[in-house]
This record gives structure tokens, C-alpha cells and sequence, in this order.
């Protein structure tokens, strides 16, 4: 019997990577649901293709109001930290999710992976480092693993000065060396608050300790991460630089199946290299991994908000790209260490709400003072 299979945020990078895999594998999959948020013509373009049953766009349907149907997999694929709430409702549903949105782990992680749980329900990740540790788990007891380490391209700007830095454009930094993603995750690869917030989400999906989480960067893009064993041994996982990969074997699970995507070539010579992100490089990554390790949830929901704030703010040309995190920074200023701990998904989205409410001040008060020292 065919596995019925859902797509939350369908006409994005992620969610068009997720179609070729359900089309090369049709025999498998029938598409009951796809969803977007606006972009109407694309989602009907891909619902033929797919011969979905059923598709809407969230901007004007609840997603609930299209739920009254069997699913066995979804794939959230939506972008952002609006879904989190209908990540949690389809957690406590008991389906079978393949998460590529890290917002919604890094802000609720816990309370979806509960929800979960007592539901029967399964969660697997997307994120290709996260897949990639997941693949190297298998198999092997948790009480084994000493190290998980995440690699990094280094991101759009790796190999920018700071003075070269502060002229970058958005069309510069949406443009990954690497991926072709979203504008948002791609503005939070060049600043690399997207390791950041992959740490979170490792801390989270694994639960593993901040002081067993590693990052290394690595150019190449070829191994996506890497579990050290107890007993000294390194797994690694490697692939081409195709999130087909991961998204199939999350379809598939436990089954491996056609990915679409082409293999390594190991007929042709290539070199691998790794270093340690520079310290003071990654001004962003730093803020998350620090909230990491204070461990306190509600800060961590805080920055994820204060980021968003500031990436729209420079995808819209209001800040410059070095502006992201003293931007961050300065909405983190006021939001750290004024909410208590959530203790529930509502108290998440309100600190959520409360947060973004504050930013936007903090915004127009930074943008009005960079504008008078302008003036200067
Ligand atoms: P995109 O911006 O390309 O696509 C976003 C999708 O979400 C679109 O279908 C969009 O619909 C929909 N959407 C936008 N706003 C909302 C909203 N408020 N509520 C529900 N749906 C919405 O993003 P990506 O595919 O790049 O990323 C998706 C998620 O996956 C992100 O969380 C990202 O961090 C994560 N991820 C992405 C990777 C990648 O390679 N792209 C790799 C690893 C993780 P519409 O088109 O109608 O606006
Ligand atoms: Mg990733």
C-alpha cells in the first residue's frame, strides 16, 4: 500500500526538492495534502504534477481546516517560526514527520518531540547535518557516542575581510556557494547563526549535552557531519550537496530510496579540508552557542525571534548585513532573562509574540540613531 504523504510549505527549496523525490517515487507515495502560504499558481502547478488530492494555501486556510484526511508522513518544509504551532497540532497527531524547519525545534523542540512521543508518532530530521547524524547513529547505543560534530560550509562570505563585510548586498548573501535555499536560512548561512541554531536543534533531537557538540567548517560541503564513539572511531556521512538526499531518506525511512540526486564521483581526484570556525569570525554563531550552553529555553526563543527580526530588516535593505548582530544583540539586551521558562507550546508562542513585539521598537529606535550619526 502506497504511503500517504503530506508536504507543509511545498513551493519553497525545500518543499520542490521534496516533489522530485515523491515524483521518482510515485509507486510509494500518493501526495494526499500540499500547502503553501501565498504562491498560488506554483502550489496548482505542483499538486498536477503530483496528482495531489488535496492542496491550500495556509495564508488563508487554517492548516487544520485541511487535516480532516489520513496522512502517514508530512514533510515541514514551511520556512520561518509561524508553522511551530502546526508542527506541534501534526506532532500531537501522531503522524510521522520529516522536519527540515529548525525554528519550530529550536523554539519548541521539546514540547513537539513530547507530543510526539505520547502520540506514537515519529520525527526525522531533514537538516542535512542532522540526517547525516542520524544515519551515523544507527545502529549504535547512545551510551557510546563522546562527540557529535556538525560541519559548515563557512557560508557565502567566508573568505571576505570585515571591511568587505559591511558593503555585502542581499543578492550577494542569498546566493550560498554551496545550496540553493530560502532567502532566510541562506542570510543565516552567511552569518552562520544558522550553525548556531543547528546546534540547538542537535542539542534537542538528540539530547546530547552542549559540551558534546563540535562544529568544524568545511568548504566542500561533502561530509555533513560526523559521531565520535567512545572508543575513539569517527562515522561520517557523505553526499553531494543535495538536500534530495536527506529529504529521501527521511521519506524512506527505514528504506533507501531513489534520491533523484547524482552520486560522488570517486574517479575524479579531490581534497577534503576541515578547520575550527576563527574565533570573533561568526559573531552570530557565537550569540546561539552561548545561549545553548546558559541552556535557558526562553532566551533561546528570544534570540531565534531577534534574528528574524533582523534578518527581515536586512533582506528589506533596512540594515546593513554586519548590522545583523548588533541588531540581535540589542533586542537581546532587554528580552534576556525576562520570561520565566515555558512551560507549554502557548507559552512558547508568547514569548515568542512578546518578543517580536519589543524588537520591532528596538528596531526603529537603532534604525533612527544609525540615521542621526549618518547626519553627523
Ligand atoms: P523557502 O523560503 O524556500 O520556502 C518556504 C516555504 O514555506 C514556501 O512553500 C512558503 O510558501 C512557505 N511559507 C512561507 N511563509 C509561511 C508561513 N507563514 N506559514 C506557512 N508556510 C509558509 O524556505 P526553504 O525551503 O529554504 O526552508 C524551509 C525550512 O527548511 C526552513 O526552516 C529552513 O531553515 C529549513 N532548511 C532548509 C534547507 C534548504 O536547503 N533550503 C536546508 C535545511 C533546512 P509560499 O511559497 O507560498 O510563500
Ligand atoms: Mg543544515
Amino acid at each position: 500500500m502506497k504511503r500517504k504523504a503530506a508536504v507543509i510549505g511545498a513551493t519553497g527549496s525545500i518543499g520542490c526538492q521534496t516533489a522530485d523525490v515523491l515524483y521518482a517515487n510515485s509507486d510509494r507515495f500518493e501526495t494526499v495534502l500540499l500547502t503553501a502560504h501565498e504562491h498560488s499558481s506554483e502550489l496548482e502547478c505542483m499538486a498536477g504534477r503530483l496528482k495531489a488530492k488535496r492542496w491550500g494555501l495556509t495564508s488563508t486556510t487554517p492548516l487544520s481546516a485541511l487535516l480532516d484526511i489520513d496522512i502517514d508522513i508530512a514533510v515541514i518544509a514551511a520556512s520561518g517560526s509561524s508553522a511551530t504551532r502546526d508542527i506541534y497540532e501534526l506532532a500531537k497527531r501522531g503522524i510521522t514527520l520529516a522536519i527540515a524547519n529548525k525554528e519550530s525545534i529550536v523554539m519548541a523542540g521539546k514540547f513537539i518531540t513530547a507530543a510526539a512521543k505520547q502520540s506514537g508518532g515519529v520525527i526525522l530530521p531533514v537538516d542535512s547535518e542532522h540526517s547525516a547524524i542520524f544515519q551515523c547513529l544507527k545502529g549504535n547505543d547512545q551510551k557510546y557516542v563522546s562527540r557529535l560534530v556538525l560541519t559548515a560550509s563557512g557560508g557565502a562570505f567566508r573568505s571576505f575581510s570585515p571591511a568587505e563585510l559591511k558593503d555585502v548586498t542581499v543578492k550577494q548573501a542569498i546566493e550560498h556557494p554551496n545550496w540553493k535555499m530560502g532567502k532566510k536560512i541562506s542570510v543565516d548561512s552567511a552569518t552562520m547563526m544558522n550553525k548556531g541554531l543547528e546546534l540547538i536543534e542537535a542539542s534537542c533531537l538528540f539530547d546530547i549535552p552542549p559540551d558534546k557538540l563540535d562544529v568544524v567548517i568545511h568548504p566542500e560541503s561533502l561530509i555533513h557531519s560526523f559521531v565520535a564513539f567512545t572508543d575513539s572511531s569517527v562515522l561520517a556521512q557523505a553526499a553531494l550537496a543535495d538536500m534530495r538526499i536527506p529529504i529521501a531518506y527521511a521519506l524512506g525511512y527505514p528504506d533507501r530510496i531513489d534520491s533523484c540526486a547524482k552520486e560522488v564521483d570517486f574517479t575524479i581526484p579531490f581534497n577534503l579540508t576541515f578547520h575550527p570556525p576563527e574565533k570573533g569570525r561568526y559573531p552570530c554563531f557565537e550569540l546561539a552557542k552561548a545561549a545553548l550552553i546558559a541552556g535557558r529555553q526562553a532566551d533561546i526563543i528570544a534570540l531565534n525571534a531577534a534574528n528574524d527580526i533582523a534578518v527581515s530588516a536586512f533582506l528589506t535593505n533596512r540594515i546593513g548585513f554586519t548590522m545583523i548582530k548588533p541588531v540581535v544583540e540589542k533586542i537581546l539586551m532587554r528580552e534576556y532573562n525576562l520570561y520565566s521558562e515555558p512551560n507549554n507550546i502557548d507559552e512558547v508562542l508568547d514569548i515568542d509574540r512578546s518578543v517580536r513585539s519589543h524588537a520591532a521598537e528596538v528596531l526603529e529606535k537603532f534604525l533612527q540613531k544609525s540615521f542621526e550619526l549618518e547626519s553627523l
